[in-house]
């Protein structure tokens, strides 16, 4: 008779938590690490549902307490959407992966089913980056960084400057989600099948599919219950060439950054449509010019990796909010010198250099006090939006930072803040101080006052209030908070609120 297998809940402190970017520090009523029970490589599945059974006896011991819950990916995010003042739940060490086959995927699956992968939530973009390059596939797209889990990345709505591609939560298609002591379900589109019933069955969840379900699931920052495991759909392995050039920043770039129609400007490959295309303005620059990635898809081969092997691969650094934070907190005179230093030795023009999704957006450590703040604009007004920043940054010059522009498809997720057709993201990326504060601030309060629709990004800087959420979400807001009504019964909606969730008028 095999042993019972059991995972392990271990409460490994109970004082004030700290984001890892050290933006905010809170106090928790007790932050714990979740183990997948040990020695059971040959039992999947089965320590998989015992990691299930663990974690809803954990939301019924805290529930029973009145305690609130929140999970933890790793702790990437700038904002406190992660944060509670109840129990964090570290899931980071949730690690495992699954393949998805035969009968347990749908007949009406259209898709291969070799690009399907079920990944535990704690999986990082990292490891999964490395575990698909050897089956021979790949992520559709991810951040500019790696080291998000799977879930955390999804619930914030976490992108990259991909164009024609969404952001992660985009390419979900399935979500293993414990929502109660007693109820954990499989969530999957009603119209967008891709299990059987076998594989709900096998976790022992209930079955909703439901498109309305699912797509105000995907980014909820933990407000429904706890993501235990997560169906993606990757792609073949692609590489990627990437170029940096220096451009202009004149009539021609600003044409482009509000149309992505690319025929005024040069680009490496002209008759070709970028897979990504990013702006990166210097607002300190003296010479005029912005700086713009570009990166065009390209089938994979071994001789292409090979020749990346050879050439040392690609240098971390490509991430500003990975390293903006190297800069000191100096005096506002001393900041235009050190942002331009900053440019000059970590920013440098490159071309055709080849790697996998992976390789390239490959940045897994973070240096200094950095903040972020991004905010999602219609395409057609990033050229307003850029232009009243600019004209903000005149006044003072003081801001202590870059501004980068990135685009991305819209997302199908009830509360994406990649909302529209497409989003342009335009990203305030400074050192974490009270100057860079109060610019993202100025930016808020003009891009009201000048009438500009904007979203910002959940897991970075913002200010969101009750009053802020509904006037960007408008009724997709109701129809979130309806959902949520339907999936938890009041006290769980209490258990899965947070401060964050308060602030933001999502606990009801
Ligand atoms: C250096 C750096 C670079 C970044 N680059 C980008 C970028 O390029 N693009 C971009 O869009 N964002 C970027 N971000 C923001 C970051 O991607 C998001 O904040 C992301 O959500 C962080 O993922 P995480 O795993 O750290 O999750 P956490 O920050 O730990 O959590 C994020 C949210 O997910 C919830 N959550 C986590 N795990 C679970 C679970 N198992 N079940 C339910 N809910 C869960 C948490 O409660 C929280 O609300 C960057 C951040 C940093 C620090």
């Amino acid at each position: 008779m095999p042993k019972e297998l059991k995972a392990r809940i271990v409460k490994k402190s109970s004082r004030n938590w700290t984001n890892k970017h050290e933006n905010f520090t809170q106090q928790v009523a007790g932050l714990y690490d979740v183990w997948n029970p040990s020695g059971s490589a040959h039992r999947q599945i089965e320590a998989y549902n015992a990691t299930t059974q663990a974690l809803c006896e954990f939301i019924g011991r805290a529930a029973k307490k009145g305690d609130r819950i929140r999970a933890l990916g790793s702790a990437w995010s700038i904002s406190n959407a992660a944060a509670t003042d109840g129990r964090l739940v570290n899931t980071k060490p949730l690690n495992r992966l699954f393949r998805v086959t035969g009968s347990s995927i749908s007949d009406d699956y259209n898709g291969d089913p070799d690009n399907l992968l079920f990944v535990q939530c704690g999986v990082s973009i990292g490891e999964l980056n490395r575990f698909l390059r050897q089956q021979g596939k790949s992520l559709k797209t991810s951040g500019a960084s790696n080291g998000q889990t799977i879930a955390g990345a999804l619930s914030t709505g976490t992108h990259g400057s991909a164009i024609d591609t969404g952001a992660i939560q985009d390419f979900v298609k399935g979500l293993h989600l414990i929502t109660g002591p007693n109820r954990h379900v499989w969530l999957e589109r009603s119209s967008d099948p891709v299990t059987s019933p076998q594989l709900a069955e096998r976790l022992g969840a209930e079955v909703i599919r439901d498109d309305d379900t699912f797509n105000a699931a995907l980014v909820c920052f933990g407000s429904f219950g706890i993501i235990h495991g997560v169906l993606i759909e990757t792609e073949e392995l692609f590489l990627l060439e990437a170029n940096r050039i220096k451009l202009p920043f004149d009539d021609d770039l600003q044409h482009v950054i509000q149309t992505l129609d690319f025929g005024r400007i040069t680009l490496p490959e002209p008759e070709q449509r970028p897979y990504h295309f990013e702006v990166v303005i210097n607002p300190h620059a003296k010479d005029g010019q912005a700086f713009s990635t570009v990166m065009y898809k390209k089938p994979f081969t071994q001789q292409a990796d090979n020749r990346r092997k050879s050439s040392g691969g690609f240098q971390p650094g490509d991430d500003f909010l990975c390293v903006i934070g190297t800069l000191l907190d100096i005096a506002p005179a001393a900041i235009p010198a050190a942002v331009n230093n900053l440019i000059a030795s970590q920013y440098q023009e490159y071309s055709g250099r080849i790697g996998t999704l992976g390789d390239i957006f490959s940045s897994t450590s973070i240096r200094g006090k950095a903040t972020g703040a991004a905010m999602g604009v219609p395409l057609d007004e990033a050229g307003r939006a850029l232009n009243i920043i600019l004209e903000i940054h005149k006044r003072s010059r003081n801001f202590p930072g870059v501004i980068a522009l990135r685009y991305v498809k819209k997302s199908d997720a009830v509360l994406a803040f990649t909302r529209f057709s497409p989003t342009c993201i335009i990203d305030l990326d400074a050192v974490d101080n009270r100057t860079a504060k109060n610019f993202s601030r100025g930016v808020w309060r003009a891009f009201n006052e000048r009438n500009i629709p904007y979203t910002l990004h959940w897991g970075k800087a913002n200010e969101l209030t009750a009053e802020s959420v509904r006037t960007i979400y408008g009724e997709d807001l109701e129809a979130w908070l309806k959902i949520r009504r339907s999936l938890l019964e009041e006290e769980l909606r209490n258990t899965f609120s947070s401060p964050f969730t308060d602030q933001c008028g999502l606990s009801e």
